[in-house]
C-alpha cells in the first residue's frame, strides 16, 4: 500500500469530514493521521471548525474532540470488518484486530 504524504493527507481532510471518501483512501488516510501528530492536529482543527459551525446553528451541546475520536474509531472498525469479510481472515486474526482496536480506544479516550 502506498503511503500518503502529509500534503496529500491535508488535502483529503475535508473529504473525510464530509464522508466523501472511498474505503481504500480512508484506510490510507487513517493510517497516516494515526501516526502523524501534525496531520492529526490539522484534522482536529478542521473537524472542530466544520462540526462546530453546524452545532452552533443547531444550538446543540457538544464534545467534538470525543466525537472526532469516535468517528475515527468507527471508520477503523468498519474497515476492519470489511477487511475480514473480503480477505477471509481467520477468526483469531479478526479477534486480534478487534482487541487492538479496543486497546486503541482505551488509550485514546
Ligand atoms: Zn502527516
Amino acid at each position: 500500500m502506498k503511503e500518503l504524504s502529509c500534503k496529500q493527507t491535508e488535502k483529503l481532510i475535508p473529504y473525510f469530514i464530509k464522508d466523501e471518501m472511498d474505503n481504500y483512501t480512508k484506510r490510507q488516510f487513517l493510517a497516516h493521521v494515526e501516526e502523524c501528530p501534525s496531520c492529526y492536529e490539522e484534522l482536529s482543527i478542521q473537524f472542530l471548525v466544520s462540526a462546530g459551525m453546524q452545532r452552533l446553528e443547531n444550538g446543540d451541546t457538544f464534545d467534538l474532540n470525543r466525537e472526532l475520536k469516535m468517528k475515527m474509531f468507527t471508520e477503523r472498525r468498519h474497515l476492519h470488518i470489511l477487511t475480514s469479510l473480503q480477505g477471509g481472515l481467520y477468526a483469531t486474526e479478526a479477534i486480534a484486530l478487534l482487541l487492538s482496536a479496543l486497546i486503541l480506544t482505551i488509550i485514546v479516550l
